[in-house]
Parts: C-alpha cells; structure tokens; sequence
C-alpha cells in the first residue's frame, strides 16, 4: 500500500474522550472512530489488525477440529423464551419489535441458537463430537460503554458451542478449548494466563477466564506469580488425546490464579508463598465454559446413545472477544511514541520511509523494495508524501509497525538502507537485497 493513496486519518491531537492508551493511540493513528456511544466504525488501519486477530483465531480453531460457520446477528426472542433466558438476561439485550410485531433481539450471545440448529440436524451419538463455532458481532446494552472497543457494546466475539454424549467427553472439548486459546493468544504477543472464574448469565460450574494482565484491566485477579513463567511455545499437542489436552490443562491450570468473583484469601495464603502472591489487573479476552444440559434439556437437543438411550447433549461454550484483544494488546505493547504491533497482528509487515521522495535514486530504490516484498508475499506500507523525514517517523511509530525501512540518497551511495526495529529501536545498515531477505525470514511463520 502507497500511503499516498491509502486512508489513514492519523490525529496530531491527543483526544480528550479517551481515558486510557489504547483507545487514544487507536484514535491518534486513525484505526477507529466512534459512531455512537460504544459502537465504531474500523477505518483501514483498523479494519486489517481486526482481521489479521480474526484469521489466528480461525486458522486455531479449525487446527483444533472446531467447524466455522456463520450465524446471524438478529435473533428470535422465541428460543430465548424456550431456555428460559428471555426475561433472565435484564437490559443488555437489545430488544427489537419488527413490522408484524414479532419480538427479536441482537444477539448477546448465541446458545440458543446453536442448540436450535442442532436440534434440527443431529440425533446420533454417532454424529458426536461435534464443535461449531462463528465470529460474529454481538450487542450487549453495556451500562457503561468505556476505553474504546475494550468494552464496547457491539463488539466482535468468536463463540464455538461444544455437543458431546457425556460429561468426559464434554470435558474433552473444553481442554481442547484451553489448549487452542493458549495457541493462539501467543500467535498475538500475548500472555493470557487462564484464571478460575464465575459462571454469570451463561451459567454452569467449570469455567476459565484468560487474563491479559494490565494496569487499565477491569478485572481484580490474585495470582502465583510462578504461573507468569509458563510458555505453550510451538508445543505439537495431539487435540484428539485425551491425555495431552488433560496434561496441558493441569499444567496451565493447577497453580492459585483466580479472579475476584472466585478469590479465596485463605486457600490463597494456603497455596501460594507469600513472595509468590500477587494481586493485580486484567482483561479478560476470553472465556471457556462446560455448563453439561442447561441448554438441551429445556430444548430438547438430544441423541441416542449407542445404547438405544435418548439423552440430552453435554454442551460448552468459549468465547474470545477479536474486537477487545486490538485493544488488549495495546495495552500490552505500546510505548510514549505509539503502539508497538507483535509480528503476529501487525497491519502491514513493513514500512518503507523514502527520506527524500522525488530524488530518482531513492524514488527507485523504494519502488524496487516495495515490489520484492510484495513478490515475497509481504504487505509493506510505503510512506511515498512529500513530508520531512520527523513528521513520516512519527506516522510509523505511531501506528506501530514492528520494522521500517529507510531508504535515502546518502545511504544509497553505499548501497545500503536501514532496516530499524520499533520494538528495540535498533537499526542495522544492510543492502536492500539483505533487508528484504531478512524481513522474510523474520515473518517466516508468522504468517
Ligand atoms: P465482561 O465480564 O468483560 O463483561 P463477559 O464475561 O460478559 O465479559 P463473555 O460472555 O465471556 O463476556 O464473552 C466472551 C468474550 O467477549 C469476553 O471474554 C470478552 O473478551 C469479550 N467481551 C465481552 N463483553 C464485551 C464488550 N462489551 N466489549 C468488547 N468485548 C467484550
Ligand atoms: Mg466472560
């Protein structure tokens, strides 16, 4: 992309509605603006982190043998009445008559949904497991809409719905889960430790909530700091082994770390040396639940079993929320110039800083980088204005890339440009050749 051609409404102010880092940087480097109270429009800057999120939580989902489908964003209120939620789920719920009189609802979330079409499709135990999962925006009448798309009342969630014979096997799907949450929040940068939680209006006993830890969190979690040392790395783990989900599970899962629904002071104490106890912030940016058949008893969503038995499905449900991680990971990789994107979400894999455009030499040099990292398969952002060379520098810090280019006369004649980190700020003179080679080799993976 030619920033010359692109769309990218960076503000030289710092705006006043924003109270903390990542909505204002997300504002500053023009990625969202606010079309009212908790609800954005994703301009392109935006638009592309939101689908680089998007497609790690799909490549993840589907390596875990979870099926991508859609739903839609306007619902029944008849099956909400069915489970019984209709009336439970209070003023969150956009609540929408349409021309016949009929009563429909935005989707807060899509339990019931689920279980409607499952219902409709599957009576064999032999059609289990089965996990289905969407991404899909949902509204939730949030009281108070706050810091940007964090929390925000439309907001886009990726929610996967497990159907299985028994509790065990239900139990199954739901470390499958844990293990493809660990996978992919790393693929982003990010350390999200899953911490016991309360079950709220989903309902159920066995819950996970996965915690970015940050000062601006809204959560109050307590933890054994031992548990901040833990890596899933680029571990093979077997999804269909019973064993290895279990395994990764009590690994992640065994040491103190709860939210303050679930807090204990005295199990705390119990469990975890002093020196190791830590009580701090998050965000939570997920959250996996086994709530067995609260949605498919009152439904009817049952199977026979290999014994001739009709019996209502053990189900779960896991949600990530792909619009609140752009500002989550933010929160975590940012600095007084702007954000600092991981190498897994960024929007483009590099700049390129023509330090003085119009000058032939340095005009070819960047078009000649701009087409081998294209026919490399990468999407570089090259800043071709007529600007000073600070005011390009500041664009790119603030929106962030982890690796720019510089491309000028005075190197050329060396035949080098400088190929600068934005994480360490550090900056190598190299052939274009050489710059190129290495960004390929630095996203090799990470694509
Ligand atoms: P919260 O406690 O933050 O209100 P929740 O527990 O009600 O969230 P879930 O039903 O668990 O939310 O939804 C799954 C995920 O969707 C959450 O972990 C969170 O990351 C995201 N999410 C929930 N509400 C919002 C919101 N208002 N804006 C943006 N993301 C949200
Ligand atoms: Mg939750």
């Amino acid at each position: 992309m030619r920033l010359s051609r692109y769309f990218l409404p960076v503000l030289k102010e710092t705006p006043s509605e924003a109270q903390i880092v990542s909505h204002r940087l997300m504002l500053r480097a023009g990625m969202i603006k606010q079309a009212s109270a908790g609800i954005y429009s994703w301009l392109p800057l935006g638009y592309r982190v939101l689908r680089r999120i998007e497609q790690i939580v799909h490549e993840e989902q589907v390596r875990a043998g979870h099926i991508p489908m859609l739903m839609p964003t306007l619902q029944s209120a008849d099956l909400w009445r069915e489970s019984g939620r209709y009336e439970d789920y209070g003023e969150e719920m956009l609540r929408i008559t349409d021309r016949h009189g009929r009563d429909m609802l935005y989707g807060p979330t899509n339990e019931e949904l689920i279980t409607d079409i499952f219902r409709g499709h599957v009576g064999s135990y032999k059609d289990l497991p089965l996990t289905l999962y969407h991404i899909q925006w949902k509204f939730r009448d949030e009281i108070r809409p706050r810091f940007g798309v964090m929390r925000g009342r439309e907001f886009l969630m990726k929610d996967g719905y497990n159907f299985d014979i028994d509790k065990e096997a239900a139990l199954h799907a739901y470390n499958r889960h844990l293990v493809s949450y660990l996978r992919t929040y790393e693929r982003m940068g990010l350390q999200a430790i899953p911490m016991r939680a309360d079950s709220g209006p989903i309902g159920g006993d066995d819950t996970h909530e996965f915690l970015v830890l940050a000062e601006t969190g809204e959560s109050e979690v307590f933890y054994d700091s031992a548990i901040t040392d833990l890596r899933f790395g680029d571990r093979a783990v077997d999804y269909d082994s019973v064993t290895e989900c279990q395994a990764v599970l009590e690994e992640f899962t065994s040491r103190y770390a709860r939210t303050d629904e679930t807090h204990d002071e005295s199990v705390f104490h119990a469990q975890v040396p002093e020196e190791r106890r830590r009580s701090a912030r998050g965000i939570e940016v997920g959250q996996i639940f086994y709530f067995g058949t609260k949605y498919s008893e009152p439904m009817g969503a049952v199977v026979v079993n290999d014994r001739g038995e009709r019996v209502p499905v053990h189900m779960g449900s896991h949600g990530i929320g792909v619009s609140r991680l752009l500002g989550a990971i933010i929160e975590a990789s940012h600095d007084e110039r702007g954000i600092i994107w991981p190498e897994g979400v960024t929007p483009f894999h590099a700049g390129i800083v023509n330090l003085k455009q119009g000058d032939p030499a340095a005009d070819a040099a960047c078009e000649g980088l701009y087409a081998a990292l294209v026919a490399k398969g990468l999407e570089p952002l090259y800043d071709d204005r007529s600007e000073r060379a600070g005011a390009k520098f500041a664009t790119m810090d603030l929106i962030g890339l982890p690796w720019r280019v510089t491309v000028g006369p005075r190197g050329l004649e060396k035949g080098v440009v400088e190929l600068t980190s934005r994480r360490t700020g550090e900056s190598e003179e190299v052939s274009p050749e050489a710059a190129v080679e290495r960004l390929v080799q630095i996203y090799d993976g990470k694509r």
